[in-house]
């Protein structure tokens, strides 16, 4: 039974081979086998999910086709992974939200996006690996991730590899140990793993394994093999073969619409002359993303009420170190409160609340004790404190009011 298998098998990939190049069916079908044939349908092994997703989308239908000429009837073709892998875990926490959908294309970056593309819709049969070189904020973690994302909607496993584990050279070789696992390799900032020499090791394996195999391989790093300092020529070389792809600085135009689509993701409005102020400000995008998330919880407490002098008041007042400074004036401003006021005998609801507030905040954000946060407020016992948080703490339970205020005052201390 099982040398008829074989010849079936083998008889089918020959027809194939007259409908397509023949290295190609040799080069995709080489790890495969017939492993039945049942009544409607024939389960054929294959080597890796890599090759399943590649058959599947190409030559199953003339696959199934010829089943007709082989075996005299038309019957339908399944695909099985060859259970040697155990299940692949994912190595590094992706970035979900990092997609190929929300990645705007722009002059800049339309090489290295066509070529990422290509790694899974690719029209040749030969994969060539990749190497997106470029500065940080130009998009280079966002297309791996996104990369890694649409693999596994297609059920392909990548190893996915981000610069925290680069240079943890044990479990780079414990990787390299359970390489069969994955369908692909994907490797963030590789830059960093110069002079590393003990890393450089079980990468050439790993690269090796993922070229010979013809599974696709993507890096980045932040600049060009060749200026990568101190690496192991073996390892030089392997990257220097890959597609080379650059991407250069982000337009003006592009940071615009990246900031106006992570606006619309959190759905909130944000006027289009706030959104190219921001862009112009002459910073880096990842600097802009805080810059907005500031903005949008703004916006969550005041809906609509934005304009360019109170973006720029947001952004540039930031206070960055909560101390109970920063944090009494920031809660004056919040609640329309001369700072003064969280400070003095005032008893007043509004000002009491605002003062709760302030010290709930002091504890939450500071290492300050009670009884520093007392004499701060110029309260001379502690259990004033102890009351304001406990309050907030409940309060803050059903109010959403308190909850937007802390959302967003908190966000300033970020
Ligand atoms: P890099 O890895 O090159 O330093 P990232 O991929 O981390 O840059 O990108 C920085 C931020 O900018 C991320 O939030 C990312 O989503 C966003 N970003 C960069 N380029 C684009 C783009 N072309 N389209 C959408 N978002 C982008
Ligand atoms: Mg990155």
């Amino acid at each position: 039974m099982n040398s008829k298998k074989k010849e079936i098998w083998t008889r089918i990939r020959s027809q194939l081979k007259l409908l397509y190049p023949p290295e190609e069916i040799d080069l995709w079908f080489s790890g495969t086998e017939l492993f039945q044939v049942g009544d409607g349908s024939i389960l054929v092994k294959v080597p890796n999910r890599f090759v399943a997703s590649w058959i599947k989308e190409h030559y199953i239908k003339s696959i199934s086709e010829l089943t007709k000429t082989v075996l005299g009837q038309k019957l339908s073709v399944e695909l099985v992974v060859k259970a040697s892998q155990h299940y692949p875990k994912i190595i590094s926490p992706l970035e979900s939200s990092y997609t190929f959908e929300n990645f705007i294309i722009e002059t800049n970056n339309k090489f290295a996006y066509h070529c990422v593309r290509n790694l899974i819709f690719h029209n040749s049969s030969k994969i060539d690996p990749i190497f997106i070189f470029g500065n940080s904020g130009v998009g280079k973690t966002h297309l791996l991730c996104a990369t890694a994302n649409l693999m596994l909607k297609k059920d392909i496993y990548p190893c996915y590899i981000s610069n925290q584990i680069l240079n943890q050279y044990k479990r780079m070789e414990a990787i390299n140990q359970s390489r069969d696992s994955w369908d692909a390799l994907l490797m963030d900032d590789i830059h960093l793993i110069s002079g590393n020499y003990k890393a450089h090791a079980p990468l050439i394996n790993l690269f090796d394994h993922f070229y010979e195999n013809n599974l696709p391989v993507l890096f980045t790093s932040r600049v060009p093999p060749v200026e990568i300092q101190n690496l192991d020529r073996r390892l030089l070389s392997r990257l220097t073969s890959c597609l080379i792809a650059p991407i250069g600085p982000l337009g003006q135009e592009t940071m615009v619409a990246i900031l106006s689509q992570a606006a619309l993701e959190r759905k909130v409005h944000v006027p289009s002359d706030v959104l190219f102020f921001l862009a112009s400000s002459g910073k880096v995008i990842k600097e802009l993303k805080k810059d907005l998330s500031r903005i949008i919880s703004y916006l969550s407490i005041r809906p609509g009420k934005i304009d360019i002098s109170t973006a720029k008041g947001l952004i540039e007042n930031r206070p960055y170190e909560p101390t109970p400074q920063t944090i009494q004036n920031l809660v004056a401003q919040y609640f329309d409160l001369p700072p003064s006021f969280l400070v003095s005998e005032d008893k007043s609801r509004q000002v009491t609340h605002a003062r709760q507030v302030a010290m709930y905040l002091c504890r939450k954000l500071t290492d300050m004790s009670l009884k520093e946060i007392a004499n701060f407020f110029g309260r001379k016992d502690h259990s004033t404190v102890i009351y304001a948080i406990n309050k907030i703490d409940k309060r803050k339970k059903e109010d959403l009011d308190l909850q937007k205020a802390l959302e967003w005052l908190i966000s300033n201390f970020l």
